[in-house]
């Protein structure tokens, strides 16, 4: 018999508010609300992760990231949808689309809030 301990925990329900959060319950009773810009600033993608690594040291003057326009169609979602048996994808408002959020990147996510 294998311990519970043997698996990572699975979410049993994503619920998405799109301009909000996304909610889930997770098998062992564990309810985690991750608000979607904390997601959008995690994003795992190649694109999103070359941009936070070349953003440069404080004092530098920072890039400028998008158009400000753009700033809340980057924190809304417009779908998400079940990778697998693994992950989330999470198609967000301005088209981004290539973020693929493994569920224990989610359980990380929730934690740290
Ligand atoms: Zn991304």
């Amino acid at each position: 018999m294998r311990e519970p301990s043997d698996r990572p925990p699975y979410p049993k329900s994503l619920d998405l508010a799109r301009d909000r959060s996304l909610t889930i319950e997770w098998d062992d009773g564990v309810r985690s609300v991750i608000p979607l810009a904390d997601l959008r600033k995690a994003c795992p993608c190649a694109e999103c992760r070359g941009r936070r690594e070349a953003a440069p040291a404080a004092g530098e003057g920072l890039p400028v990231i998008g158009r400000q326009a753009d700033l809340s169609t980057q924190t809304t979602a417009a779908s998400a949808e079940l990778v697998g048996h693994y992950a989330l994808r999470i198609l967000w408002q301005d088209g981004h689309d290539t973020g693929i959020f493994e569920f224990a990147l989610l359980r990380r996510l929730g934690e740290a809030t």
